[in-house]
């Protein structure tokens, strides 16, 4: 195994490693000035929001608590389904708390809309959202996205954590997928 076996498989490089961390750097400093004195908890959806959980948490210099969430929208195919399970909940108690989502992707934006109406049931004192990347032409729900790293045409894209049939979650960068591989 090589880093050009995974190469191989990708058509175009959307967004570098370079652009990524620049960009969440530029996040961090706007969520440490809008959350300036307040415990933040940074929620990572699993598991395609590890990388951005990791570089993000990185970056900002205050306290925080970072938990995590499983939930199901799209099995190991490229198709929302809109039917979203919780596969592991938070170990968190939210209420009182300033709770940031820390996303991969928005896609359809169901996955995210589900979420945010479920965290504000349980008695936070905010549900913000912060993703990497969004593509508006798939929007089927509009969700209210706080922090965006980058928007992307409709194409599935793998990479920094997003995955297809669980590989390629190992790339650096965020990058198209070639054909040959779904075939
Ligand atoms: P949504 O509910 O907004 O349609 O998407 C929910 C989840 O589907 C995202 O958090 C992400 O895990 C996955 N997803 C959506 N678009 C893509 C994509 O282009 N590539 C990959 N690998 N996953 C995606
Ligand atoms: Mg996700
Ligand atoms: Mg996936």
């Amino acid at each position: 195994m090589h880093a050009s076996d995974i190469e191989g498989d990708l058509t175009e490089v959307l967004v570098t490693e370079s652009e990524i961390h620049a960009k969440l750097a530029e996040l961090a400093r706007r969520i440490e000035a809008d959350y300036e004195g307040r415990d933040l908890l940074l929620v990572g959806v699993l598991k395609g929001a590890v990388m951005v959980m990791a570089d993000l948490a990185r970056e900002l210099r205050p306290h925080l608590n970072m938990d995590w969430m499983a939930v199901s929208s799209y099995g190991t195919g490229t198709q929302s389904s809109g039917v979203v399970k919780i596969l592991k909940d938070l170990d968190t108690d939210l209420t009182g708390r300033d709770v940031l989502i820390v996303e991969d992707i928005i896609d359809s934006g169901l996955t995210l809309s589900w979420l945010l109406e479920n965290l504000r049931s349980r008695g936070a004192a905010s549900v913000e959202v912060c993703a990497l990347l969004r593509k508006p032409d798939a929007a089927k729900v509009e969700v209210d996205v706080r922090y965006l790293g980058f928007d992307i045409p409709n194409q599935f894209v793998v990479g920094y954590g997003l995955d297809y049939a669980e590989r390629y979650r190992n790339l650096r960068d965020v990058a198209i997928l070639a054909p040959h591989v779904y075939s």
